[in-house]
């Protein structure tokens, strides 16, 4: 396994995979079919191989990635629950999975049937009053709901409004949104108990106030008690409030967006409503908003005339396209396969997520102290702050090592505003056994960190690769084959 890099190269001269018997049909000289300055001069430079190797070697890279096929993955926020293979049979049936997005609208009924009824199911978990579809991820619903709520302004003639509120323990796609659509980005902090702090936020509030942008429960894992009444600041200063939905899969069935006072909110599909997700996509974040922006959700909306499904072009206010199409209609139908499997018993998907975070949380803060000491909800975020300063060990180290006992790490250093932060979030999919053999691993990492602090620092030891240049390593990914790497 150790020797990867150096096995990459499995080329031998003159190896086939397949060989085709010699046609019994007229062919055609390729001088003839293809004009002379377009054919090579020279063979293109593949690697040769039989057909084996191929399949051994595509094989073995699979299985130098860790998914949560392999095994457990509390990337926390990221919310990398298993994904029933259920789904990925409804996305693959071939009326969903060969429909051309240019067909005509008689032909499409049953797609349309399908973002209808979904839309409507996500209405009715989130509060909304319509949602569009179009937005490929979170980060591009973000930007969708904040377009949104700059036309709602612009269509009032109320044009000073150029800040939007976020608080400090937000995601980071959070402030980039608000400043990629033009705002200024106004921080606003949390309190030492988590919860943003409203007197604070009294302070910022004003004419200036295009939105705040809220995550509840926020990526600290806790539930902000005091959300009405900072939906009702924003409110009274003018402003609209945007709900960040990537943590609905903590509250479903006990708590609504819309209830708390937000005028618009994403869910992540990839996170909350299965399809498998990493490694950059495809996803979905659909938008939903209350009545007063439907006015100006993205062309085309679906709606139901009589017993046929339509796509409405017709829409003046409208911000336009954000995504080609009706967005990535496979994460779609992967949602609304997991929303009907599941009916009312969403409501334990969010149960199961917050008792499992809860028995993690509750198992691990002797050993690592938690940010606040209080019951969390589907993620709790714990601090290697004291491992660091008794043994050195830091929170990177602890990650490495877990590398080492199979499981993925937890997401580290985030939030921001937490020393040495380890945010887990074991997701309602993991049974007992499994969460108490990671919780076992992160003791063992702890005691190990006493006994031999240098081996936790040194980790990874049984993976194909060490320490990367993870900077490197994503902004500049080597993915592609080449015969002569200079
Ligand atoms: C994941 C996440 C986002 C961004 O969603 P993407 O689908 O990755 O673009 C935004 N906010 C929070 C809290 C998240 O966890």
């Amino acid at each position: 396994m150790a020797l990867v890099p150096l096995l990459f190269e499995k080329s031998t001269p003159g190896k086939r995979a397949v060989t085709f018997p010699a046609p019994d049909v007229p062919t055609v000289e390729l001088s003839e079919a293809i004009p002379a300055d377009l054919i090579r001069q020279t063979p293109a430079a593949l690697p040769e191989l039989s057909e084996v190797e191929v399949v051994r070697h595509f094989t073995q890279l699979s299985r130098l990635n860790h998914g949560v096929d392999v095994d457990f993955y509390p990337l926390g926020s990221c919310t990398m629950k298993y994904n029933p293979k259920v789904n990925e049979e409804a996305a693959r049936i071939p009326g969903f999975a060969l429909t051309h997005p240019l067909q005509p609208e008689e032909t499409v009924q049953g797609n349309l049937q399908l973002l209808h009824t979904l839309e409507g199911w996500l209405c009715e978990v989130t509060g909304m009053d319509r949602m569009t579809f179009q937005p490929a991820a979170g980060a591009h619903g973000e930007l969708t709901g904040i377009l949104l709520i700059r036309a709602y302004h612009e269509s009032r003639g109320d044009t000073e409004r150029n800040e939007v509120i976020v608080p400090d323990s937000a995601h980071g796609t959070n402030p980039a949104t608000a400043a990629m659509a033009g705002y200024r980005v106004v921080p606003v902090k949390s309190r030492p108990d988590g919860s943003i702090d409203v007197d604070a936020l009294r302070q910022i509030v004003g004419p200036k106030t295009a939105a705040l942008m809220m995550t509840n429960p926020s990526t600290l894992g806790l539930f902000d008690p005091h959300v009405r009444e900072i939906t009702e600041i924003v409110h009274q200063a003018g402003g609209l409030c945007y709900y960040d939905g990537a943590n609905l899969n903590a509250i479903m069935g006990y708590a609504r967006p819309g209830d708390m006072g937000f005028d618009v909110v994403h869910l992540n599909l990839h996170k909350t409503f299965s399809t498998p997700h990493g490694g950059g996509g495809p996803g979905s974040g659909p938008v939903g908003v209350k009545s007063h922006l439907v006015p100006f959700l993205p062309v085309p909306v679906v709606e139901k005339q009589g017993d046929r499904y339509a796509l409405d072009w017709d829409r003046p206010q409208s911000i336009g396209k954000i995504h080609g199409f009706w967005g990535n209609f496979g994460v779609i139908v992967r949602a609304y396969a997991y929303v009907l499997a599941h009916g009312p018993a969403l409501k334990e998907v969010s149960e199961h997520a917050v008792l499992n975070a809860n028995y993690v949380l509750a198992r691990l803060k002797p050993y690592y102290e938690p940010y606040v000491d209080r019951y969390c909800m589907h993620e709790c975020v714990l601090s290697a702050r004291t491992l660091k300063q008794e043994t050195g060990v830091r929170t990177l180290d602890v990650a490495k090592r877990l590398l080492d006992e199979g499981v993925h790490p937890p997401t580290i250093y985030f939030p921001l505003i937490v020393e040495e932060a380890l945010m887990i979030e074991p997701t309602e999919t993991e049974d007992k056994a499994t969460l108490d053999r990671f919780i076992e691993a992160m003791i063992r990492i702890h005691d190990e960190a006493r006994s031999n602090p240098e081996y936790v620092k040194s980790a990874p030891h049984k993976t194909p690769v060490g320490r990367l240049d993870e900077a490197l390593a994503a902004r500049r990914p080597n993915l592609r084959y080449r015969a002569n790497p200079s």
